[in-house]
């Protein structure tokens, strides 16, 4: 029977050339010189001027947050509806997270539920680009400039999306992004922080490097951790950046097959295409149930799965985690778009080798599993 997987890496590129390249030259570790070529040319991708690569995206979360001095005592806003690793990267700062519901229709963070979130202690406002949709970053660095707030951007579902005529990434006083095997480039598991200011591009590079110091390198002036990648994983990375405008069109030629197929579909909310200042990316294509939608999403899901479609479950939102209220956080608050979109959403395969007949195939099981 087939069977259809939620998304496969693919490595059509220079991956294998550049890996035994760097096996041939015996730099393996993050000293080799393949990390810094990675480093410059994703930073040269999204028009930054410094790249700090690391092991992976929710490192590069707390490096950024580190950097930019938050900690106890700091609230920092973070989206309700997004992965675990924002409100965690908050949390291991000592700082607080302060979240916010989604748009509706776009599912990014509303920015003007932040402004109402704002207090005399919020030093960043972090921003997600969900699902490959850029958020209305312009909207939120405005918000951030005018209360000297920092602007941190997670680029980690919008790798070569833009928006307002320039690259994601490219707006927040720091940008993560994750190089995870499902994400539009990957090293296997990796994340790199981008900035245009050269004293956090070293305060991030000291404290991925365990904050070894400068005159005796092993005198440590501060505690640092080890977020190092190696030069093996840079060596498929930069192979991997070399492909990101085809992996793009891919991803959008999947997007329109979906969208011709299903848009009849009218039990189904599907994905945004654009915005007024930004095109998606569709790091994956999530499709909501409406409220009246014959069965449960987790029947769909489980009928999709049997049909031999595999699917995953929408983000759940942070004030629902059990590990945040074990730890008293987020108390009775509400987020009424996110307990929707977690309870309702959920998104189909994304594979860039996917052919028209796999996506009629994963269409008409869809059409079957919601009836
Ligand atoms: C994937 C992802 C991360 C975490 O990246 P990892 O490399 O898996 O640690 C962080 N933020 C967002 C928005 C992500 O989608």
């Amino acid at each position: 029977m087939r069977q259809i997987p939620v998304y496969t890496p693919s490595f059509t590129g220079n991956e294998l050339a550049y890996v035994t390249e760097c096996i041939r030259s015996g730099w393996i570790s993050a000293e080799g010189p393949f990390t810094g070529r990675f480093e410059d040319a994703f930073a040269r991708s999204v028009s930054r001027a410094h790249g700090i690569s690391v092991c992976n995206g929710t490192a590069a979360l707390e490096l950024a947050l580190r950097s930019a001095g938050v900690g106890a005592g700091d609230e920092v806003i973070v989206p309700a509806f997004s992965i675990v690793s924002c409100t965690a990267a908050v949390l291991r700062c000592g700082a607080t997270p302060v979240l916010v519901d989604s748009d509706a229709r776009t599912w990014n963070m509303h920015p003007e539920l932040v402004a109402e979130r704002l207090t005399a202690r919020t030093k960043a406002v972090l921003a997600v680009h969900t699902y490959g949709l850029p958020a209305d970053i312009e909207a939120l660095a405005s918000l951030a400039a005018s209360r000297g707030m920092v602007l941190l951007e997670d680029a980690a579902e919008a790798h070569g999306a833009r928006a307002f005529g320039q690259p994601c990434g490219s707006f927040g006083t720091l940008s993560v992004f994750s190089f995870y095997a499902n994400k539009a480039i990957t090293t296997g598991e990796g994340g790199m922080v981008l900035t245009n200011d050269p004293l956090l591009a070293e305060r991030c590079r000291s404290f991925r490097n365990l904050c070894f110091g400068d005159r005796h390198r092993f005198r440590h002036e501060e505690l640092g951790n080890n977020f190092r990648m190696s030069a093996l994983s840079a060596a498929v990375g930069l192979a991997q950046l070399e492909k990101l405008e085809e992996v793009t069109r891919l991803k959008r030629r999947n997007a329109s097959l979906y969208r011709q197929r299903l848009s009849a579909l009218d039990v189904l909310e599907l994905p945004l295409e654009r915005t007024s200042f930004a095109e998606n990316v569709y790091w994956v294509f999530g499709v909501v149930l409406k409220e009246g939608a014959p069965r449960p999403v987790e029947d769909v899901r489980k009928r999709l799965s049997t049909a031999g479609v595999a699917t995953r479950q929408f983000f759940w939102p942070m004030h629902e985690q059990p590990v945040f209220q074990k730890m008293g956080l987020f108390g009775d608050e509400q987020y009424p778009v996110a307990e929707s979109l977690a309870r309702r959403g959920f998104y189909l395969p994304m594979g860039l080798d996917l052919t028209e007949e796999d996506i009629d195939f994963v269409c008409n099981a869809l059409s079957e599993a919601i009836s």
